[in-house]
């Protein structure tokens, strides 16, 4: 596994400060995780609060010093009741919220940040470890708006944040939507590929219209479901996976990319995934 080469100073401290890595250590950069345009990403990204909640001190001593280095304001807490009464009070634009925590666990913190209104809008990205499928399905029908899955790599992670503030500034919006060469028309209830209409079922539209609405995000069986039928509709987890099947295929190569995200649900790829 590669190791965290690249050490740099603190800003503004004048001094160096080295950041050592076990080789054991499972966060790692890779060749790819150089910052294009670093002028633009710091500029988005300035000011933007970040609260991280992780038990594992090495770990969250690595996410500060690189997402400091983007810009961002980060804070930190080691435990659930600490990060909640944090993220209570300090409203970070996002949590790094790791789900194996000692004490209150971090479904339980997502759950009372948005039970609330005051932090409802904490947008939230779960950290969760391998094997863990049942509570990001639960912590994404509690709210949670990503999660990543460790080892996960700093570059999957920066994009997975920036695709979660970008939704933040009303990506959501009603008119038609243009994500690579899929367009959807919510109004004029018209799709288009590459140009071409496709003629979906309304089932099948209204499926699209929610993954494309947010890029990147994924969404559960349940979700789906309930979003398509209703709250008490007998439709099974199986009849989503039918419905997707068909979607693809009237896509076309655009099929591929709504992504199936195993033992999770559904996604439509974001451009940052690209
Ligand atoms: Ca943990």
């Amino acid at each position: 596994m590669p190791r965290l080469e690249r050490c740099r100073p603190f800003q503004g401290q004048g001094r160096g400060f080295f950041l050592f890595v076990p080789p054991t250590f499972f966060l790692y950069t890779d060749s790819n995780l150089q910052f294009t345009g670093p002028a633009v990403i710091i500029s988005f990204m300035q000011g933007r609060k970040i609260l991280i909640i992780e038990d594992e001190e090495d770990l969250v001593d690595l996410l500060r010093f690189n997402l400091e280095a983007q810009g961002y304001e980060v804070a930190a807490a080691y435990t659930g009741e600490e990060g909640l009464a944090m993220a209570q009070q300090e409203k970070p634009d996002v949590l790094l919220l790791d789900i194996m925590l000692p004490g209150m666990d971090g479904l339980d913190v997502c759950r009372r940040l948005k039970r609330s209104p005051a932090t409802a809008d904490i947008s939230i990205i779960m950290v969760t470890a391998k094997g863990e499928e049942s509570d990001i399905v639960e912590g994404l029908e509690l709210g949670a708006d990503d999660y990543v899955t460790k080892p996960f790599s700093l570059k999957v992670l920066f994009a997975r944040i920036q695709a979660v503030l970008r939704r933040r500034e009303g990506d959501d919006s009603p008119e038609r939507l243009i994500r690579g060469p899929v367009m959807v028309d919510p109004v004029k209830f018209e799709v288009t590929v590459s140009g071409r209409p496709v003629t979906l079922t309304p089932t099948e539209f209204r499926i699209l219209h929610l993954l494309v609405r947010k890029p990147g995000w994924t969404f559960t069986r349940n979700q789906i479901m309930q979003h398509v039928h209703g709250e008490n509709h007998a439709a099974t987890a199986r009849s989503v996976d039918v419905q997707i099947v068909g979607l693809r295929r009237k896509l076309g190569e655009a099929g591929a990319l709504i992504e199936t995200i195993r033992g999770i649900g559904y996604r439509f790829r974001a451009a940052e995934d690209e």
